[in-house]
């Protein structure tokens, strides 16, 4: 196996082949590289950047280093931790850098982010340009109702008023076009990527981008591209709540979500069954490890009422059950979806219930939730922006 010092002059002749945009001389020469430590094939290293430059500049020499670094042999793990000159400065006197950031969501004033440290490992997230909150919905396992939680969960925010994104980055099945019913090849304008719309929500699938029965075997390097392409490379601006619909489990892609976009809450999707409980729990250890706050757990399938009867049958567990979890993991039971074949009739025909059940029981559940999410993560001025919240004549006032 390659020792630590051979691999740190490889990265180093790799770094020198990477060209500064703004000289034209290679990121080494010109000093954009600093701290260059390898450690058991773990390479860390920072990347100084210019607070007023293009950041489209910076993301694609992101890319670039992580490109270059990641195909030497013996090389595990790239870390990159973009800082001004300023800020690494400042780190290397033994101050903590307070370097604001640009569209940062209301709650995350620069104070607020020096009492919460993010790891210091974790290279340097920036906000979505027009996006108010970045939410992941997570779950342990497959199969539990996730993507199913996140299409309903973003229409309920939409009834709530807000203007509602919803990413779709489960690599394993991105199901969202068929939860949905929509297809096609999204547009690009200005080099940007334009979702596509469905009920009202700017949608992004990875489903949009592959052919039908193709085996998805990626792994993490592309993995992590592809979410930071969808995050950065797709116009989501004007939107005050991203839903992102992550894979199950626990990976390449919640770092890649952590390490690209500050997110404001994850909400942890389960079946109150034991064995999908013991999976939501390593999910949320994971969020925590990242410095992402658990807004809570839902469960999913908690209830059966027999339509017939009224008789409330518990198929999967009692709700109870994952209450208790709940508090034991330091964290609140969300919501309490009930079991209804008008969800997975929804899903199937491309209708989800919200849409199709506007009144019904499972909606009243959805909307719950979208309640609570929203009060826990406040978008600034969102009660003010949609327009259908005016009067039909407001516009004889002004
Ligand atoms: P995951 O994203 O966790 O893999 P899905 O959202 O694809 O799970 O859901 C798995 C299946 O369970 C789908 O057929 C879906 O329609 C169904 N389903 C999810 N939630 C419910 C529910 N509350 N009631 C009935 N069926 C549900």
């Amino acid at each position: 196996m390659k020792d630590d010092f051979s691999i740190k002059g490889e990265v180093i002749s790799a770094l020198e082949t990477i060209k500064d945009p703004a000289t034209d001389t290679s990121i080494v020469d010109s000093h954009l590289v600093e701290n260059v430590v390898v450690k058991a094939g773990v390479v860390d290293l920072t990347l100084v950047v210019d607070a007023k430059g293009n950041r489209e500049d910076r993301f694609a020499l992101e890319d670039a280093i992580a490109d270059a670094v990641e195909a030497i042999a013996g090389v595990s793990e790239v870390k990159i931790k973009s800082m001004t000159a300023q800020a690494l400065a400042q780190e290397q006197k033994g101050q903590t850098p307070t370097a604001p950031r640009p569209n940062a969501s209301p709650a995350k004033t620069p104070a607020a982010a020096q009492q919460q440290p993010r790891q210091p490992t974790m290279p340097a997230s920036e906000a979505l340009e027009g996006v108010g909150r970045v939410i992941a919905v997570a779950s342990g396992k497959g199969g539990v109702g996730k993507s199913t939680v996140a299409v309903n969960l973003a229409l309920a925010l939409q009834k709530l008023g807000h203007r509602v994104g919803l990413l779709d980055v489960d690599i394993y099945g991105p199901s969202l076009p068929t939860l949905l019913g929509i297809n096609g090849r999204p547009e690009v304008n200005n080099r940007r990527i334009l979702p596509l719309k469905a009920n009202g929500l700017s949608v992004m699938s990875l489903g949009f981008l592959m052919e039908e029965d193709t085996p998805v075997i990626w792994r993490g390097p592309i993995v992590t591209g592809i979410i930071r392409q969808f995050l950065r490379d797709v116009d989501w601006s004007g939107i005050d709540y991203l839903i992102v619909d992550m894979p199950p489990g626990t990976g390449d892609a919640q770092l890649a979500l952590a390490q690209t976009v500050p997110v404001d809450g994850a909400v942890i999707v389960t079946t109150p069954s034991d064995l999908a409980l013991v999976d939501a729990a390593r999910g949320l250890q994971m969020f925590k490890t990242l410095n992402i706050a658990v807004l809570g757990i839902v469960a999913n399938m908690s209830k059966f009422v027999c339509p017939a009867t009224g008789e409330v049958y518990h198929i999967f567990g009692d709700p109870a059950v994952v209450e208790k979890e709940a508090r034991r993991l330091e964290t609140v039971m969300l919501g309490d979806i009930p079991l209804d074949m008008a969800v997975r009739k929804g899903g199937d025909e491309g209708r989800p219930v919200v849409v199709a059940d506007p009144d019904g029981a499972v909606t009243a559940a959805f909307i719950a939730l979208a309640e609570k999410v929203a009060a826990a993560t406040p978008v600034g001025a969102a009660s003010e922006q949609p327009e259908k919240k005016k009067g039909l004549f407001s516009f004889l006032k002004s």
